[in-house]
């Protein structure tokens, strides 16, 4: 395919996302919303349907896609529910590390159950004394015989509570990130906790607690790669991730879009229909101009992604800076073509952009993608 042609093949896979998610998530996305509903049922089928390990190795049951073709599923989910989407698109991120960075050991045990999604995976990072200086993260964990001990707390934890499996950064040994390590640990492992559910502005569909670990005993050979290269595999996810959050805002885009085109169609104001403004046309028309702009980068990223292009992670960061921003802005402005009716939450719009909101600060905040091409460009100072 050339970046800018979908082939047949990739055309299937997003009508297949889209289909599903117009079916099961579009028409209980409000819900959800409302009863803060985690659907792990609606969920588990997308794993089934091979949307569990998107760029896993199919020897372990992965669908052996590319990350292009991930950013078409996660575009497709998050037309029906942004938070579902992105649920599903950090439990592919924690997926893929385990997939990529474990040993063959460690693929055949935990992969082939995430990739069907009858696991579901979490991806903990964040600290709540590190967040954007990820690699300041204090959560230790100290070898005994065949065991490390974890102990420490990760805030701000995607699933956390009802995922299966916690891909977990911890230190083992001096400060900053040479000193981090990746470890598997499984839900019922003793001194795994988790706080309460936190209550957000949006993704409510999803849960987020702090994940606590105190004398936290994890097999040795729970640990991913060897001791010191936790923080480059906790990066090497978030390259994929930062895309698929980024398609995540673009299919929510897309969705307050299309919705708005519809409601413009009928609503009348002044005797007219809110299409026969052409001041609203124009808005419109720079609406999906953006939104193309902002899907054509994103897919020359996960192109360049998906050949190991040295430039990936400077354009996953451009990308997913990009996607959000344009993404919210989208949203907001189609609840503005909705009137007081785009502020009601039976409308769904104002949903869309409570959940679009959050992708601007995670996976990195905007300002971190900054940062990363600003080092790009003028190189690494002591203010940064
Ligand atoms: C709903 C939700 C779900 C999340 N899910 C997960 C998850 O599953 N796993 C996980 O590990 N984490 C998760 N996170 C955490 C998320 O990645 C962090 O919130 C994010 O990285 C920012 O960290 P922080 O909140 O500590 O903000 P801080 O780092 O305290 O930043 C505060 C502000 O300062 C800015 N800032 C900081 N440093 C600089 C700098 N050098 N230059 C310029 N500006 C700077 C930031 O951009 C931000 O605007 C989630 C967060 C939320 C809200």
């Amino acid at each position: 395919m050339t970046q800018f042609t979908l082939n047949d093949d990739q055309i299937a896979i997003r009508d297949m996302a889209r289909d599903f998610a117009a079916r099961e998530l579009a028409p209980h996305a409000v819900r959800w919303d409302e009863e803060k509903h985690f659907p792990v049922d609606v969920i588990r089928q997308a794993g089934g349907l091979g949307m569990g390990g998107i760029y896993v190795r199919e020897d372990v049951g992965g669908s052996g896609m590319t990350r292009l073709d991930a950013a078409l599923i996660f575009e497709a989910l998050a037309t029906g529910c942004p938070s579902v989407a992105a649920y599903i698109s950090i439990h592919n991120m924690a997926t893929w590390m385990i997939d990529r960075f474990g040993d063959e050991a460690q693929r055949q045990r935990f992969v082939p159950k995430l990739a069907a999604m009858e696991h579901l995976a979490s991806y903990c990072l964040t600290e709540p004394g590190a967040g954007s200086d990820a690699a300041a993260l204090k959560t230790r964990a100290v070898r005994d015989g065949n065991h490390y001990v974890l102990d420490g707390v990760k805030q701000f934890i995607s699933g956390a509570g009802t995922s299966d499996i916690y891909v977990v950064m911890a230190r083992t040994g001096d400060a900053g990130a040479g000193g981090i390590s990746t470890f598997v640990v499984e839900k019922d492992t003793p001194g795994l906790s988790f706080g309460a559910n936190e209550k957000k502005m949006g993704w409510n569909a999803q849960p987020t607690r702090q994940v606590i670990f105190e004398n936290c005993r994890v097999p040795a050979d729970n640990r991913l790669g060897a001791e010191g290269i936790g923080f480059k595999i906790a990066m090497a996810g978030l390259d994929g991730g930062r895309l698929n959050i980024g398609a995540c805002s673009l299919g929510g885009a897309q969705a307050a879009l299309d919705r708005s085109l519809a409601y413009m169609r009928e609503r009348k104001a002044f005797g007219r229909a809110l299409t026969d403004f052409q001041a609203l046309q124009f808005t419109l028309a720079d609406m999906a101009t953006e939104l193309e702009a902002a899907r054509t980068f994103l897919w020359r990223a996960a192109a360049a992604l998906d050949a190991q292009d040295p430039e990936a992670t400077r354009l996953c960061a451009m990308a997913k800076r990009v996607a959000t921003d344009r993404g919210f802005e989208i949203a907001n402005q189609a609840l503005q073509l909705h009137g007081g009716y785009g502020y009601l939450a039976d409308y769904g719009i104002e949903k869309i952009v409570r959940d679009l909101r959050v992708h601007q600060i995670l996976e990195g905040t905007n300002e971190i993608m900054r940062l990363i091409v600003a080092r790009s460009l003028v190189g690494r100072s002591s203010g940064n």
